[in-house]
């Protein structure tokens, strides 16, 4: 017999050479018919792999991201086994499970695949599925793999770098691939598939190599799981940041600026600077104070600051002066001017905390295949601050800046979100900066801060920085994609680097300890964030322009001014289009641009004063006549309804 040990902590004992399956059967036939993929003592194994040893057991499904991971690989095998078929003498190399569906990059040869045959392949994988063909694991000689592939010079490289004896074959139907393992129990659950694409791949990455093939596929359990996946990625085409940033004139990029260096146009300036002066307004109630540095440093304070040795090889490369040799770099991160400014003067523990706040521009190399719209850029505002508290005041301070982040959060709409507190790894205990007792000290605030806000949290063992833990917030869109928004890092490493000190109660000096956090994380990723989420309709405190005032005809044009001037004494953005167009067209343009409010101008309105309201999105609704005053009345309902004052 073996003990097997669950994620539950509960252990069963077994007959030793039993499977995953023989474990999930005998917990429950539910869950035997749904268990696809298993992990061993931390490593992938198949379902029908035989258990030899004590050791702990995860089984996994459709619904865990192992499960799906397995079911994704898995299928590439039966892909790859059809591009086989339909095309012969192509070379197979590598084809792994990826965040959504899988690849396989093949070396076509004197074939081509286009669009065109994308169908009969999906056609032909389900065929197989449908044979419920099992996948099983073979062990292979070096020699024997090294002769078997001998025609193929991609997976001769790869075994050539495997040792003997660690060698396997999957196989199933009449195909076999090189192949590590993670496969579902058959083919059989494979029920629905799309080839999605076809693209370019440098073999292993690198553009000295063969460029090869890659088909890019997803499959499913089920044909809806296939429909309602297609769905979510053409709702995501229109809300697509870069689409909508265009539409909205929010920002744009010049090959003459260069790549990944946004230029933010009127509107996209005015709805940063809202999103700034809110956050401001904010941050000054907290006690934050604002600072504002340059945009380069010397190189040497990259060195103190360790950022050098760890990131200058990949970074933009020193600015030198032309006389006297001096070395900068752009400014990668806000932390090392802060610090220089916290070290201007000598503190007390009575002075402290001190928060220094800037939204702060850094810039980072990324490569060009990398950039992406306003998510991946190479030059970005941080909405940044540092605090520099003494130990024992990292508890309030924490939760402080959790009751700012969801402050932010509410009044922005994001709704759903969970946040992920990551703590050392026990184990290795050398691999981070910082007593120990100030480790348990900064864990336990941030774990009793999450639990005292009621935060949705989980925590991650091993996955902190080695120079203290922190707390990551990830939102869910509307459309149900996560992203990972604002942190608040704990940081034991550039207090000792800077030298920071405060004198205690004792006289002493001591080092204070480092709070960075960004709530929105940088101005660029967030505004792309939530022209996603909100597909552009900001909430209305945040919308550039909140009402189009549009005339009948030009004969109303006083009218439409005077509407204006009235609005803005209540504070509402509005504008005026006076063109000597007809009111359809003006209306198509308006919702085009999703301006909350349209209000319609003509004889009528002019005689009594009021304004005909249409709101964007709802045409079938018909509009409502209201004077200028009953319709400002409603606007800023509607905002203070979102955008609350924050509390201290
Ligand atoms: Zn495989
Ligand atoms: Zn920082």
């Amino acid at each position: 017999m073996i003990k097997i040990t669950l994620p539950d902590g509960s252990v069963k004992e077994i007959a030793n050479g039993s499977t995953p399956m023989d474990v999930a059967k005998s917990i429950s036939e539910g869950l035997a018919r749904n268990v696809i993929s298993a992990t061993f003592n931390g490593i992938t194994i198949e379902t029908s792999t035989e258990l030899t040893t004590d050791g702990s057991l995860i089984l996994y499904t459709w619904n865990d991201k192992d499960g799906k991971k397995a079911f994704w690989h898995s299928t590439s095998h039966v892909m790859a086994q059809v591009l086989e078929e339909k095309f012969k003498g192509i070379k197979l190399t590598l084809g792994p499970a990826i965040e959504n569906g899988f690849y396989y990059d093949v070396d076509f040869g004197d074939n081509k695949i286009t669009d065109a045959d994308f169908k009969s392949i999906e056609d032909r994988i389900l065929e197989i599925s449908r044979e419920k063909h099992e996948f099983k694991m073979r062990a292979v000689s070096k020699a024997e793999a090294l002769e078997v592939y001998r025609n193929n010079e991609y997976k001769t490289e790869l075994i050539s770098n495997l040792e003997d004896g660690t060698i396997t074959f999957c196989d199933h139907s009449n195909f076999f691939d090189l192949c590590r393992g993670g496969h579902i129990p058959n083919t059989g659950i494979i029920k629905a598939m799309k080839i999605m694409s076809v693209a370019g791949a440098y073999w292993r990455g690198d553009e000295k190599n063969k460029q090869l093939t890659r088909v890019y596929g997803i499959s499913f359990p089920k044909q809806k799981d296939l429909t309602d996946y297609l769905e979510l990625l053409e709702e995501a085409k229109r809300r697509d940041h870069r689409k909508l940033g265009k539409e909205l004139e929010l920002f744009a990029f010049s090959q003459k600026v260069g790549q990944g260096l946004p230029l933010w146009l009127p509107k996209g300036a005015a709805l940063r600077d809202r999103l700034e002066q809110f956050l401001k307004k904010a941050q000054k109630k907290a006690g934050y104070e604002q600072v504002v540095t340059p945009h380069i440093g010397q190189k040497e304070l990259y060195v103190t600051s360790g950022h050098y040795a760890k990131y200058g090889a990949d970074s933009f490369q020193p600015i030198t002066t032309p006389a006297e040799g001096e070395e900068f770099l752009l400014k990668p991160m806000n932390c090392p001017h802060h610090c220089e400014i916290y070290n201007i003067k000598p503190w007390s523990y009575k002075d402290l905390p001190k928060r220094y706040a800037e939204f702060g521009t850094v810039y980072r190399y990324e490569q060009s295949g990398e950039l992406h719209g306003l998510t991946r850029v190479r030059g970005f505002t941080q909405d940044d601050a540092h605090i520099f508290c003494t130990p024992d005041q990292l508890d309030s301070e924490f939760k402080k800046v959790i009751d700012l982040v969801l402050y932010v959060f509410g009044s922005l709409g994001f709704e759903n979100f969970t946040a992920q507190v990551s703590v050392r790894d026990l184990d290795n205990p050398d691999k981070y900066i910082g007593s120990v007792e100030n480790w348990e000290k900064a864990e336990k605030a941030i774990i009793s801060a999450a639990h005292d806000k009621g935060l949705n949290y989980v925590i991650e063992s091993g996955e902190a920085a080695f120079y203290g833990p922190k707390l990551d917030f990830m939102v869910k869109d509307a459309l149900g994609r996560s992203w990972q928004l604002g942190t608040i890092q704990v940081d034991y490493n550039l207090p000792e680097r800077f030298e920071l000190t405060y004198k205690g109660a004792d006289d002493k000096l001591h080092r204070p300890v480092m709070i960075h956090r960004a709530p929105f994380g940088s101005m660029e990723r967030f505004i792309a964030i939530l022209l996603e989420h909100t597909a552009g309709n900001f909430p209305l405190w945040l919308m550039p322009e909140q009402a189009i005032i549009l005339s009948l005809s030009e004969k109303y044009e006083n009218y439409a001014k005077k509407v204006l001037e009235l609005l803005e004494n209540h504070e509402i953005r509005a504008l005026i289009d006076n063109r000597n167009e007809t009111i359809g067209k003006k209306i198509r343009e308006a919702e085009v641009q999703k301006m909350p409010f349209m209000l319609i101008v003509g004889e009528e309105e002019e005689k009594n004063g009021t304004v005909s309201v249409r709101r964007h999105g709802q045409e079938g609704k018909g509009n409502i006549t209201v004077t200028i005053e009953e319709f400002s009345k409603v606007v800023n309902e509607e905002i203070a309804k979102t955008l609350k004052t924050f509390e201290v």
